[in-house]
């Protein structure tokens, strides 16, 4: 055997590895988790399961019954409805069967940094098209890049992660009419707004829709979501499907959770309450810039941000800090928590900036 190890593949070298946040910390606000658990009747349905769970069977390939629940709530036929291991398998999947090299992923920075990622590996050419200084998609140029490039992939997070913003129905049907390639709606945080693109799904075939239920159904330690696409765009991801890619327990635990989705209603009433008073009370902070938010989370800027980053963990409270990315220097973004959570944050925050002010 030689010394050296054996290289990956070339597009590995312009990669690095998507850190989350790792530090200990008393309030977690850096995920865009819920802060609220499972409802307790939930989780006595799923005790009362176990007694007979088949630990030792694989699950159901394709999650029929869980899948059967979703297509009817969409009026969607079965066959538009894939599972994923959390919704960023699928976004994998969508590049792997769609990806390849000489073609093409575009995005609109800063946005979810997997896009770029899961592109890059899989081998297509990624371009990210500035948002405007609102961190809104400017359509027109979005469409002449759409004429010029031809991209594979379009992603679109609707509502956008960091920014919290959403672009209107009208926009991503004149960006899905121009595109000759699959055009991505990721609505992770979908529930937290107002419309969903799944509504357009009847009218074009190249319109693909990402949902999870790790944000407002509270599962993100399981790892599910599902993505909604044409017949014809779904045969060719069950072609790059794991067999098993969703285990048994969590088709198990989104199936009660999505037949009671109902019992979720008020909880993200109140996360969307809790972000719009947020909202308010961060604006009265001086050195603090929030924008407007149709998400469980809010982005902020905020002068000397990596030092304000700082004073919050050593006050026990963890958001996300964008100093890596160039787009977004001096912006914190923090996910909308319980109320005693959100309270503890305003004042560690207030803190943290009249410090920073006299230094
Ligand atoms: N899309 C967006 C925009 C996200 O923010 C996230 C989670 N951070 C995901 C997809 C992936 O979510 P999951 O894999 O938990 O479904």
């Amino acid at each position: 055997m030689l010394n050296e190890i054996v290289s990956p593949r070339n597009e590995l070298s312009a990669l690095r590895a998507y850190t989350p946040a790792t530090e200990e910390a008393a309030v977690i606000l850096s995920a865009n988790e819920s802060p609220f658990n499972l409802p307790k009747e939930l989780v006595e349905k799923i005790k009362a399961e176990l007694d007979d769970f088949r630990f030792n069977r694989y699950p159901d390939p394709g999650g029929r019954k869980l899948i059967g629940q979703i297509s009817q709530a969409y009026g969607l036929e079965v066959e538009s409805v894939i599972l994923g291991n959390g919704s960023d398998e699928l976004i994998e999947y969508l590049a792997i069967a769609y990806g390849g090299r000489g073609r093409s992923s575009l995005t609109f920075d800063p946005t979810f940094s997997m896009y770029e990622i899961i592109s890059v590996a899989n081998g297509l050419f990624m371009k990210n098209l500035k948002r405007t200084a609102s961190f809104d998609i400017d359509i027109g140029e979005a469409l002449d890049e759409i004429d010029k490039l031809e991209p594979t992939l379009i992603f679109i997070c609707n509502p956008n992660n960091p920014t919290g913003n959403f672009i209107g129905l009208g926009d991503i049907e004149r960006i899905v009419e121009r595109a000759s390639g699959l055009v991505v709606v990721d609505e992770a945080y979908g529930e937290f707004s107002d419309y969903s693109a799944a509504s357009l799904m009847r009218g074009y075939k190249n319109l693909v829709v990402l949902r999870t239920f790790s944000k407002a159904f509270s599962l993100a330690s399981l790892r599910i979501g599902y993505m909604l696409a044409s017949k014809e765009v779904a045969e060719n991801i069950q072609k790059v499907r794991l067999p098993f890619n969703t285990d048994a327990f969590s088709q198990l635990v989104a199936r009660m959770v999505f037949e009671n989705r109902d019992l979720f209603k008020d909880r993200i009433d109140e996360i969307k309450r809790s972000r719009d008073e947020l909202f308010v009370e961060l604006n009265k902070i001086p050195s603090v810039r929030p924008f407007p938010s149709k998400a469980n989370f809010i982005l902020f800027e905020v002068e000397g941000a990596a030092k304000v980053y700082r004073a919050l963990v050593e006050r026990g409270i963890l958001v996300r800090d964008f100093g890596s990315d160039s787009l977004l220097k001096d912006f914190l973004r923090v996910t909308v928590g319980s109320s005693a959570e959100n309270w503890a944050f305003l004042e560690a925050l207030f803190e943290a900036t009249s410090e920073n002010a006299y230094v």
